[in-house]
């Protein structure tokens, strides 16, 4: 069956709605946050209606049901991931939690003072901070590889990076939320690798539009939030390499996470249960299991395609119009997204502007100040395309960055 974006919208209500303009609403705000299928919003409303109850605690029908469902979300996040176990499958809140846990856990038992956790300058604030207070606590070192001026880095100058600097962690984003460049996760994790390092690879802006293999990627920690992949708010992932989960100490303490509690101490319990201290996001977990399997049943190489055309042409038009510069890589080597600035006009103004066409986007510095300094830029406008965005939404969008240039610039 052919990819049909308008039958797709059938899928997503909010789609249907108009602006506050009472022009028809066209969302190309996926990065920051996507939205979701009524399977999604059915199935956690299912949930509410009529088996919920609190998991792995009840020896009753409702305890049990509930239970069966979260452990089908983790197997149906094990699957999308092509996982080995489910026993590698964290459920989190997001994104910033994974990376935090990992910053807490992985980071005092592994990092030192001497120790260089490796950065690219592309990262999200959220593959930043948590090294940053890391430092704080042990007083490791944190180090950036700089951007090409195509808005990539080549594997010499990161391989040169490696041999200066051994870092001991590699944290890089597979995907820029700003620039959409994609990483070259492989190869990249070869080269840590041959070092010896352990890698983290943020696939927030990833999991949600390229197909995921983290055995076939080899890095030890994938993480990314469930609301950018049609799933709901308050969920994410984190996948992490088994023996080292193993080796990690618990990150929060709590009920769900011990095998025994005394009045001298604890012992932590197996994985998963070990990193999800506390009642978990029950309902958030099912709605992600449904929205990941709804994201493979359509087919994420068929997303990628579709999102890919949409961003060709509205990347390439943007590029001829006098004034606009686009910040990023050609269409070839990134994701749907286009970053763009156009000379004289604030990011703010122009994101009101095309509100009032009925486009949602996003300007700012996109929670990538470090990236955005070292391009010269205090904000960007940034369009984002996902599954159910059309052809006729791209031509909306390039129109409406037209009428900005011409009656502001
Ligand atoms: N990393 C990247 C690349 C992102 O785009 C985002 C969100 O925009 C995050 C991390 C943080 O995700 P969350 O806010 O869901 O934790």
């Amino acid at each position: 069956m052919s990819f049909d974006p308008i039958e797709i919208r059938k899928d997503f209500p909010v789609l249907a709605r108009a602006a506050a303009s009472g022009e028809p609403l066209a969302f190309l705000d996926n990065a920051a946050s996507s939205q979701r299928p009524s399977q999604v919003i059915d199935a956690m409303s299912q949930c509410y209606r009529n088996y919920y109850a609190n998991v792995h605690r009840g020896i009753h029908t409702l305890s049990e049901e509930s239970t069966a469902a979260y452990e089908a979300a983790r197997e149906s996040t094990r699957r999308f991931l092509s996982a080995s176990s489910t026993r590698e499958i964290i459920f989190t809140a997001g994104t910033t939690a994974a990376i935090n846990l990992v910053a807490h856990s992985w980071g005092s038992e592994f990092i030192g003072q001497d120790d260089v956790i490796l950065l690219t300058i592309a990262e999200h604030h959220a593959n930043i901070v948590p090294w940053h207070q890391l430092a704080e606590r042990v007083g490791c070192r944190i180090e950036f590889v700089p951007l090409e001026d195509d808005f990539t880095i080549s594997d010499d100058v990161l391989r040169d990076k490696f041999q200066t600097l051994s870092p001991k962690l590699f944290s890089f984003v597979s995907s820029s939320n700003v620039l959409g460049t994609n990483f070259p996760v492989e190869r990249w994790t070869k080269i840590a690798k041959e070092f010896d390092a352990t890698v983290l690879v943020d696939a927030a802006q990833s999991a949600p539009h390229q197909a995921i293999d983290v055995t076939r990627w080899n890095a030890d920690f994938v993480v990314f939030s469930g609301h950018k992949a049609c799933g709901p708010s308050g969920i994410g992932v984190l996948y992490g390499r088994e023996s080292l989960l193993d080796a990690m100490p618990p990150f929060l303490g709590g009920g769900g996470m011990i095998d025994r509690v005394t009045t001298e101490g604890f012992t932590s319990t197996h994985l998963p249960e070990k990193f999800e201290a506390g009642t978990p996001p029950i309902v958030e977990a099912i709605g992600l299991g449904v929205a990941l399997d709804y994201l493979s049943d359509i087919g994420l190489d068929r997303i990628a395609e579709h999102e890919h055309k949409l961003c060709e042409a509205a990347d390439g038009a943007l590029r001829q119009i006098d004034g606009v510069e686009v910040i990023g890589p050609t269409p070839d080597k990134k994701s749907g997204i286009v970053s763009f600035s156009i000379d004289g006009v604030h990011a703010h103004d122009v994101a009101q502007w095309l509100d009032t066409r009925g486009i949602a986007v996003r300007a700012g510095h996109h929670c990538a100040m470090p990236l955005h300094e070292s391009l010269g830029k205090t904000a960007t406008t940034r369009a984002s395309f996902y599954l159910y965005n059309t052809a006729d939404e791209a031509e909306r969008f390039v129109t409406a960055v037209q009428e900005v240039q011409s009656k502001f610039a």
